[in-house]
């Protein structure tokens, strides 16, 4: 016996033979509101904070979105500072959408424009993956030490479904940054802790009707406790500049004079070398003072 959804969606695809594919308006059947892709809308709005970022362009012809991909920050930053880096023209990243550590959602980038978070990327034999793709940032340090909240993993299952559901894309069209970058390796994020396969189910149950969303609430604390705003790393294998350290731990290539700022008696990185990285954007900010950080709450 097929799921009753199942067959909603069967019956809608001969009802709806030749009207061709698109989010378009939702119909009700039962109750039920199906687009005219064929899906089963199951999925409610999340909530967002926006805070539009300049960097962006639009997408090529044609093109639309019909994949998501999931990154950490490599920040302690919550979602709202991360929103407010990416609208410093500087910074020259962005991303669609950043999930706090509470589970709040920031917007930066509309899904029909092209955001710049993958940088060179293949998914599936298919190139530039910002052109088609919508960005997550995950606020994580990306040391596979901070752990994930589960509200911030419930969230960012919530916002992936919704897309998949808004935009008609295949359920499977999810991946990671470390999956995709170009060349193979170039990237960690997300981290080895990042509950994938649990964030997978939960995208599915999302999308089945089985989960329902509970609300946010606002971000009242920082969890971390204070620090000078570095770590320190051990540089790995293959790194030989500050652009690829920072390409590689900061998930940006243009935040290498903050690892220049704070390694001074260095030249360059060389593997197993031990050398200091910023957890959050003070440093960005002492260099680019254009892009000082709002403090929107605490
Ligand atoms: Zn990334």
């Amino acid at each position: 016996m097929l799921p009753f959804s199942r067959l909603v969606t069967i019956g809608l695809a001969l009802t709806l033979a030749g009207c061709g594919m698109g989010t378009g308006p939702a119909l009700r059947v039962k109750g039920i509101a199906v687009r005219a892709s064929g899906y089963v809308e199951a999925v409610s709005a999340p909530g967002f904070v926006d805070l539009p970022s300049p960097n962006m362009n639009d997408r090529p012809e044609q093109v639309r979105p019909d994949c998501v991909v999931w990154h950490h920050t490599a920040s302690r930053a919550s979602a709202r500072q991360t929103g407010r880096y990416f609208q410093n023209p500087e910074a020259q990243v962005s991303s669609h959408y950043t999930v706090d550590r509470s589970g709040e959602i920031v917007r930066s980038v509309a899904d029909d424009r092209r955001s710049w978070h993958a940088g060179p990327s293949a998914y599936q034999g298919r190139n530039n993956v910002n052109d088609f793709s919508i960005g997550i940032e995950i606020c994580n340090l990306g040391d596979n030490g901070e752990a994930y909240s589960a509200a911030q993993v419930a969230s960012v299952a919530h916002l992936t479904a919704w897309l998949i559901e808004t935009h008609g894309m295949g359920r499977k069209r999810i991946t990671r940054h470390r999956d995709i970058a170009v060349p193979a390796g170039r990237k960690t994020d997300t981290s080895d802790n990042f509950p994938y396969v649990e964030a997978l189910a939960q995208v599915a149950g999302y999308l089945d009707g089985k989960i329902q969303p509970i609300p946010v609430p606002p971000p009242t604390s920082v969890d971390l406790a204070p620090d000078r705003g570095f770590r320190t790393v051990v540089v790995p294998p293959g790194l030989a500049t500050w652009e690829d350290l920072a390409d590689a731990m900061l998930d940006s290539p243009f935040r290498a004079d903050e690892l220049r700022l704070l390694n001074p008696a260095w030249p360059a990185p060389h593997a197993g070398l031990p050398v200091r990285i910023p957890t959050d954007y003070r440093h960005f900010d002492r260099l680019h003072p254009g892009g000082q950080l709002i403090p929107l709450f605490r």
